[in-house]
């Protein structure tokens, strides 16, 4: 396995929409690889979600996991998945991203949704997720869609570099997306 690099803010595939993996290409070794390969970056760098356009693929692949204290979330992969708004209340919380190093702000997120998706080996899953978990899961989603996080800030005023952040707002554990 390898750690990847992490495309940053700027990069282009970043804003690009991700193109669907047909079963073929995901049953293919450089996909499995590749899967095997962001889930290994994600624990490098301490991200809780990192999807296939972070590590320079335009592809609706996602990976997460979390051990934080926002919420366990075991290691999960979504390929080609769609989400279904479940409960619309939106709540705002604190989100960084491997993509934009150093910065947290705040973001509102709806409550509880349900993704429709492929695991690595093609099978459908479905899961119902709230709080933390479905704020990860709209995160990487929005990835996949070619947003980040501050195109859904409703007010910049939040956004802290992570010195500030804990310094200021919230001296607690907390990883990037
Ligand atoms: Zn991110």
């Amino acid at each position: 396995m390898s750690i990847l690099k992490v495309s940053r803010l700027g990069h282009p595939v970043l804003r690009l929409e991700s193109k669907r993996v047909s079963k073929e290409l995901l049953a293919s070794s450089a996909v499995q690889k590749l899967i095997d390969d962001m889930m290994e970056t994600m624990v490098e760098y301490i991200g809780v979600g990192l999807a296939a356009p972070q590590v320079h693929e335009s592809l609706q692949i996602a990976v997460i996991e979390s051990h934080s204290a926002r919420g366990a979330i075991p290691m999960t992969v979504l390929v080609n998945p769609t989400v279904t708004v479940l409960d619309k209340e939106l709540i705002e919380d604190w989100e960084g991203c491997l993509s934009i190093p150093d910065f947290r702000g705040r973001v509102p997120r709806v409550r509880k949704l349900r993704v429709d998706a492929l695991d690595r080996k093609g099978n459908k899953i479905q899961i119902t997720a709230e709080g933390f978990f479905a704020r990860v899961i709209q995160h990487e989603f929005d990835h996949l869609m070619g947003k980040v996080y501050l195109d859904r800030m409703p007010d910049l005023k939040t956004l802290c570099h992570l010195a500030e952040f804990q310094r200021f707002w919230l001296p607690q554990e907390d990883e990037d997306e």
